[in-house]
């Protein structure tokens, strides 16, 4: 990494630097005497000024040109893309490195120069000593560092929001937009645990489309997808808003049932399997294609029974129900 460029005596006016705001005369005096020996340094456009390899803790306040919070993989060079990844940006007036110049922890980003920049650096002993000698001074660092966290706080609230809606889209099926596999297999067993422990009834009903590869074959899988997409809508019209269905895989589907014993279960099942073979896979009445049938396997969660015996059962059902001759629902 270049070295920075150390020189003294530079020509800037005090007052155009935000910590040192709103102070009285005498503490201007005060400041100004004790910054006199504070070090200028110049960096280049690209140039890294703090790191996690910095030495020592301290501040920078832009005296001009400027410096951005780049991601800290972003190996800066005059040529490089530093800039790309610029998250936040310090103009002049502004500081960089008070927290760290405060609890003397390394710093956690990469900050660089966006241009060609002049720094006033400020070691910590003397940032100190800036704290003792000014009541304005130490004012203007606690609103700033209020502000940062303020501005830290939103950044992870921001990073939470976009992390949920990610975790909800991982939770939902592309095409059908029914829940998925992964959402099935994170919630089902909670719902199993539930049943258990409070003794209300949970039935499943395992939904399989009749002779599918056929209607692939036939139709083409672009109408396949459609005939899909077709029987979620049914499934998901035909519950209530506390049941859910989950795409299993491939054209199976899991219609879950909470607080439903077998019997209501049953009356589920069969006006779905109704609704299904009157559904339209297309809106439109010109083109004349078949229906879509399915097979329903049902199964009520017994005693003691675990989420994959429970599976089974429904997936044994549903056997059953293909055996019998389709398009109906097996216990
Ligand atoms: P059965 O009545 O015994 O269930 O017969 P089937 O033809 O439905 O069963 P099989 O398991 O032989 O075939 C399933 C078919 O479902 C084959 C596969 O191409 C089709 N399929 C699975 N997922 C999709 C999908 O996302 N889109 C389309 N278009 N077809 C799919
Ligand atoms: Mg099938
Ligand atoms: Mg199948």
């Amino acid at each position: 990494m270049e070295q920075l460029k150390y020189f003294k005596n530079a020509d800037y006016d005090i007052d155009s630097i935000h910590l040192f705001r709103n102070i009285s005369p005498e503490d201007r005096q005060q400041i100004a005497h004790i910054i006199k020996n504070c070090f200028v340094v110049k960096a280049k456009a690209g140039q890294i000024v703090l790191d996690a390899h910095s030495f020592g803790a301290r501040l920078y306040i832009v005296l001009s040109g400027a410096l951005g919070n780049t991601a800290s993989n972003t190996t800066a060079s005059p040529d490089s893309k530093a800039t790309e990844h610029t998250k936040h940006q310090y103009l002049p007036g502004e500081c960089v490195g008070e927290i760290s110049v405060l609890d003397e922890e390394i710093y956690s980003s990469n900050i660089s120069a966006l241009c060609e920049s002049e720094l006033l650096v400020v070691e910590a002993e003397t940032m100190w000593k800036l704290i003792d000698e000014s009541n304005g001074v130490a004012r203007n660092l606690l609103q700033l560092l209020s502000f940062r966290i303020r501005a830290a706080n939103a950044q992870i609230r921001k990073r939470q929001k976009v992390g949920e809606f990610y975790r909800q889209l991982s939770m939902v099926d592309g095409l059908t937009g029914l829940h998925n596999r992964a959402w099935l297999n994170s919630q089902l067993p909670i719902m199993i645990e539930n049943a258990h422990a409070t003794g209300v009834p949970l039935s499943i009903i395992m939904v399989d489309l009749d002779h599918f590869k056929k209607f692939n074959d036939t139709h083409g899988h672009v109408m396949g997808d459609d005939a899909l997409q077709t029987a979620a809508k049914v499934l998901n019209a035909g519950l209530r808003p506390s049941d859910f269905a989950a795409r299993y895989g491939g054209e199976e589907m899991i219609v879950i049932l909470p607080n439903t014993n077998e019997q209501s279960a049953l009356i589920v099942a069969n006006r779905l399997c109704e609704r299904l073979q009157n559904a339209r896979v297309f809106a439109d009445s010109t083109i004349k294609l078949p229906h879509i049938t399915a097979s329903f396997g049902l199964s009520m969660l017994r005693e003691a029974q675990d989420g994959t015996v429970f599976v089974a059962a429904a997936d044994a059902a549903l056997y059953r129900a293909k055996e019998a001759g389709r398009n109906q629902v097996s216990l």
